[in-house]
């Protein structure tokens, strides 16, 4: 059975002080176990200090990125290695602002997938198109070549330890939301890919989160559907309250 999950994606907001007050606040409102396995995703120098926050409590931590490259001469990189060591069991890889704003390629995106598994972390592993590609109606075969390129690539041992978020690019912080119906419609259609590639039961054990301007508000529309396990959430992460309540339409 595939899990639930919630994961929050903080990107590159609170300072180490805030981010540990939010940790705290977040597992306080945790007051029973909830239906789906809940994920804090934050920023590198938070890891160490918010695994210790939620300890004791049913919340994983995830690092925003790793490098592409194991060790060594690469000044200001981050390893899979060094995010684990910080107790981390999770890592968000192939978010389109990293693809967009960091060039980060299929190719490159493929090695941080095979380092983090190396590693003992999970990939959360985003794709999704942008407006041009939706609006051209391109975005089922966007999303396939993204999976072709980076992920494919595993065994299927590997492939089941990886989760996916599905992240329309045009609905990222946007305020605009993919409807419960397009959603579910690309939802179905990646993990029909994964059972092509892999077979029904891995493709059936694969929790698809969605992502991009999810909230409070409509976080239940889009998790009735049957192939959305869950999301991934940006700016809604950030407020305890607000967490909780996408947390609770689970
Ligand atoms: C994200 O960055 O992964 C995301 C989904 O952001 P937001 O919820 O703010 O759209």
């Amino acid at each position: 059975m595939r899990k639930n999950i919630v994961a929050g994606n903080w990107k590159m907001n609170t300072t180490l002080q805030q981010g540990v007050e939010l940790a705290l606040e977040v597992k306080n409102l945790l007051t029973e176990k909830p239906n789906c396995e809940i994920v804090l995703g934050v920023p590198f120098v938070h890891l160490a200090s918010v695994v210790d926050a939620v300890k004791g409590s049913s919340i994983s931590v995830s690092a925003e990125n790793c490098a592409d490259k194991e060790s060594g001469a690469y000044t200001g990189e981050v390893s899979a290695a060094m995010v684990r060591s910080t107790g981390a069991q999770y890592v968000i890889l192939g978010h389109s602002e990293r693809r967009a704003y960091y060039s980060e390629t299929n190719d490159i995106l493929k090695e941080k997938v095979l380092l983090a598994l190396k590693n003992d972390l999970k990939p959360i592993f985003c794709i999704g198109e942008v407006k041009a590609e939706r609006e051209a109606g391109t975005q089922n075969e966007v999303v396939k070549t993204q999976l072709e390129k980076s992920v494919f690539n595993l065994s299927s041992e590997d492939f089941g330890k990886i989760v996916l978020a599905y992240e329309p690019v045009w609905a990222i912080g946007t305020g605009l939301t993919a409807t419960p119906e397009q959603a579910q419609q690309m939802h179905a259609y990646i993990r029909g890919l994964i059972a092509e590639k892999y077979g029904k039961a891995v493709a059936e054990n694969t929790s698809i989160l969605y992502g991009g301007s999810c909230n409070a508000q409509n976080a239940a529309s889009l998790f009735a559907n049957a192939d959305v396990d869950g999301g991934l959430i940006g700016g809604a992460s950030l407020k305890a309250a607000d967490f909780k309540a996408i947390i609770d339409a689970r």
